[in-house]
C-alpha cells in the first residue's frame, strides 16, 4: 500500500496566547496529532498553521496532501476564502478531510455541509463518554464499546448538519444531552469525518483512543478509487442506438 501524505492543519493561536493551553500543548496542538501519526507505519505527516502564507495550503501542498486534518476556533473568519476554495476543490477531486471538535464551525465544514453547523454547547469539565454505534466501521477498529473521556467541553444536539452517510460515535454527557460526535459523508470523491473531541484546554489530543479515532480515519479518508474516475460535467452519447423522432 502507499504512503498516505498527511497535512495536520491547525489555527495554532491559543497555544500562543493562553498559558493554560500552552501547558498542554507547548508546540501546539497540531504537534500532538502530528507526533502521535508520525510514529504509524505507511504514513507521511506535515503540518500547516493559519498565520503562514496562504495559511500552509498553498497549491503545492494540497496537490500533495491525501488527508487534512483541520482544527480552528476563534478565527475561522480569518482563513481567505480563496484558500477555502481551494481546499473545497481539493476535497471534491478526491483529498479525504478530517474536522475535530470546534472545527464544525470553520468555513470549509460549513462550506462542505451546505447548513448551520450550530450546537449548543457548556464548559464545565465535565464527563463524556463517546459509544460507538458502527463496531464494524473502519474508523471504530481498535476500540472498546466507547471512549470515555474524564473532563471535556459539552456539545448537544441539535447539531445543524446534513444527515451523515454514518453515524460513527454517539456521546453522552453527565449534564445529560447526546451528540453526534463521529459522522462521515461524501462530496464528490472526497471523504469527510467529523469527530467531536479537542477542545483546548483539556489534553484530548495526548488521549491514545483519541489518537487511534484519528489515525483510522486518516486511513479510511485517504482516496482509494481511480483517479480517472470522472466527475466532471459532459454531454454524451447515448449507449444504445435511439429511435429517431420525426
Ligand atoms: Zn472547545
Amino acid at each position: 500500500m502507499s504512503t498516505i501524505r498527511v497535512t495536520v492543519w491547525n489555527e495554532f493561536r491559543h497555544e500562543k496566547e493562553k498559558d493554560a493551553v500552552k501547558s498542554i500543548y507547548p508546540d501546539g496542538m497540531h504537534e500532538a496529532i502530528a507526533a502521535y501519526l508520525r510514529q504509524q507505519p505507511g504514513l507521511a505527516v506535515r503540518t500547516a498553521t493559519l498565520d503562514e502564507p496562504e495559511h500552509g495550503l498553498t497549491e503545492e501542498v494540497l496537490a500533495e496532501t491525501d488527508v487534512l486534518t483541520w482544527w480552528g476556533h476563534a478565527a475561522h473568519a480569518e482563513v481567505q476564502d480563496e484558500i477555502v476554495d481551494r481546499v473545497q476543490a481539493r476535497i471534491l477531486d478526491g483529498m479525504g478531510l478530517i474536522v475535530l471538535h470546534s472545527g464544525h464551525f470553520s468555513k470549509i465544514f460549513k462550506h462542505m455541509m451546505g447548513t448551520s453547523c450550530a450546537l449548543k454547547w457548556r464548559e464545565v469539565a465535565e464527563k463524556e463518554r463517546l459509544w460507538v454505534v458502527n463496531p464494524v466501521h473502519p474508523i471504530t477498529q481498535g476500540l472498546g464499546p466507547y471512549i470515555e473521556l474524564p473532563h471535556t467541553e459539552m456539545y448537544g444536539e441539535p447539531f445543524d448538519i446534513p444527515t451523515p452517510d454514518k453515524v460513527i460515535f454517539i456521546s453522552w454527557f453527565a449534564g445529560g444531552e447526546v451528540f453526534r460526535s463521529g459522522a462521515t459523508w461524501t462530496r464528490g470523491k472526497g471523504k469527510i469525518f467529523y469527530f467531536r473531541p479537542g477542545h483546548e484546554t483539556f489534553p484530548i489530543f495526548h488521549n491514545p483512543e483519541i489518537l487511534k479515532v484519528i489515525e483510522n480515519a486518516v486511513r479510511w479518508a485517504a482516496f482509494a478509487g481511480s483517479a480517472a474516475v470522472d466527475m466532471s460535467v459532459a454531454k454524451v452519447e447515448p449507449l444504445e442506438d435511439l429511435p429517431t423522432q420525426d
